[in-house]
């Protein structure tokens, strides 16, 4: 089994790409299959290198991996179509020569005529009018300075009938697919309908698994293969991914690139264990799964017929549980960046307690960056209050909490002692408890009212900043 994933580097490796890549991978690890990277970059004014490199960077972040390319080579190269023009041209030459493709004549503004004209009584379709010109005719054109491009002869009354893995059987007429149709463009670049099945035959694509989109370009691809006797492989077009109002998924419904996902720190895990699992369900309803046990269970028949719903709220959940799970080490490594963006150099504290603070707080975060409206509690020496906690510092029961806290830092507290009944103390000092108590002593010596449990917040913020928070609220809300 040879699986292949053939992105275009026109831009950002968008998150319905990455999906096609991940389930071709999954498949390939299920089933010990070669993975194949081919790029396809014959549209010369939009792909760039840039493009190619950001994309196979992508890539490797979400974890697919691949056995071929155009970055470690292999027995079916070159991995770029571009790198892959001869080969086109030999195909081309022996079509032509068998009289199943044609040179066609016809400038960009005759064909706009004829799109023109048509526009009223329907659908566009190759007239066939450079189908049989006789040698004297082509000649002329040639010297009038007319450059032809390559159609292909679609031969007349043929069915294609793709037995799809995902959609099922699917029937196409030759009459419907818009006529003889251009396969190498006038300035000699062949364009994808064409090579992608010489590509596939070529590199010994067993499965093709793409998007939904390309199912309507597969009978073009077939009658090409028919017309050069190459293999056909198995397709299976995966359903499309749309936002909640059922359209294409695009930037309007929120981040469609891997590259930002990344910055806007989503674990690459989570991304691939989100996008494997749209538009299709594990046993048991169990979505959290690792990439192995995907591979395990996953087939390809059994994936989704019907587009799939990206649920954006859905994947910072399923993040924030992999940051939970994830191994401590590697979460403060890839956590720290952010620490440091806020502001707090963490080359200036010790080593495990920063894993400490980040261990307690992970469970606060569903992206990355969250850490950042939560490091200050422990890494400021004042937290200044957010709104919430400033409102209820102004109350009198906090007021009395302060006055309080102030009196004990300054006498029986010491660094040796606070960890032990600091609330016990401000209890019997004040005669608050429950809430009244708990949620002053909060905002007072963390600055926020949600977070982690202060008997385990408190020992890892330390005696001297609470000292100075005290202080500090004191003078601001209670002196
Ligand atoms: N290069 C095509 C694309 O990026 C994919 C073609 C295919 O999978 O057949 O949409």
């Amino acid at each position: 089994m040879r699986l292949r994933f053939a992105p275009s580097p026109t831009g950002f490796l968008h998150i319905g790409n990455a999906r096609t890549a991940i389930l071709n991978h999954l498949i390939a690890k299920k089933y010990g299959a070669a993975l194949v990277l081919r790029i396809e970059d014959t549209d010369m004014e939009r792909s760039s290198r840039e493009s190619e490199e950001s994309i196979l960077k992508d890539l490797t972040w979400l974890g697919v991996r691949w056995h071929e390319g155009p970055d470690r080579g292999g027995e079916y190269g070159p991995y770029r179509q571009s790198e892959r023009f001869d080969i086109y041209r030999e195909y081309s030459e022996r079509l032509l020569a068998g009289g199943k493709a044609y040179h066609c004549f016809c400038t960009a503004g005759e064909l706009d005529e004829m799109r023109k004209a048509s526009a009223e009584t329907g659908s566009y379709e190759y007239s066939g009018r450079c189908r049989d010109l006789s040698e004297e005719e082509k000649k002329a054109f040639l010297a009038e300075g007319r450059k032809p491009t390559v159609r292909f002869r679609v031969p007349e009354g043929e069915t294609v009938i793709v037995d799809d893995i995902i959609k099922g059987r699917v029937v196409f007429s030759s009459e419907n697919i818009g006529g003889d149709f251009i396969i190498v463009r006038s300035d000699g670049v062949p364009v994808y309908n064409y090579i992608v099945i010489i590509d596939d035959a070529l590199m010994k694509i067993t499965h093709v698994v793409r998007g939904e989109d390309h199912l309507s370009n597969t009978p073009k691809q077939v009658l090409i293969a028919r017309a050069l006797g190459l293999p056909v492989p198995q397709y299976a077009h995966l359903s499309l991914v749309m936002g909640d109002d059922r359209k294409k998924l695009s930037k309007r419904h929120g981040i469609t690139s891997v590259d930002m996902y990344r910055r806007e720190g989503y674990l690459p895990e989570s991304l691939l264990n989100y996008l494997a699992m749209l538009g299709w369900a594990a046993e048991g309803g169990v979505e959290i799964m690792p990439e192995d046990e995907i591979a395990a269970q996953i087939e390809i028949g059994k994936l989704a017929k019907s587009a799939a719903v990206f649920d954006f709220q859905k994947l910072r959940w399923m993040n924030g549980s992999y940051i939970r799970q994830y191994p401590q080490e590697r979460l403060l490594e890839l956590i720290e960046p952010y620490i440091n963006e806020a502001g707090f150099d963490t080359k200036s504290v010790e080593r495990p307690w920063l894993s400490e603070v980040v261990a307690l707080l992970k469970g606060y975060c569903e992206t990355l960056p969250d850490i950042q409206k939560l490091i200050g509690m422990f890494m400021a020496d004042v937290n200044e209050p957010d709104a919430e906690s400033d409102a209820l510092l102004r109350q009198e029961n906090a007021k009395a909490v302060i006055r309080e806290a102030r009196m004990l830092f300054e006498g029986e507290i010491t660094a040796e002692n606070f960890f032990s009944g600091l609330g016990d103390r401000i209890k019997a000092g004040t005669g608050l408890k429950g809430k009244d108590l708990f949620h002053s002593m909060r905002a007072l010596l963390t600055g926020r009212l949600k977070g982690p449990e202060l008997d385990r917040a408190l020992p890892l913020i330390g005696f001297e900043r609470c000292r100075k928070r005290v202080e500090y609220a004191y003078r601001k809300y209670a002196q």
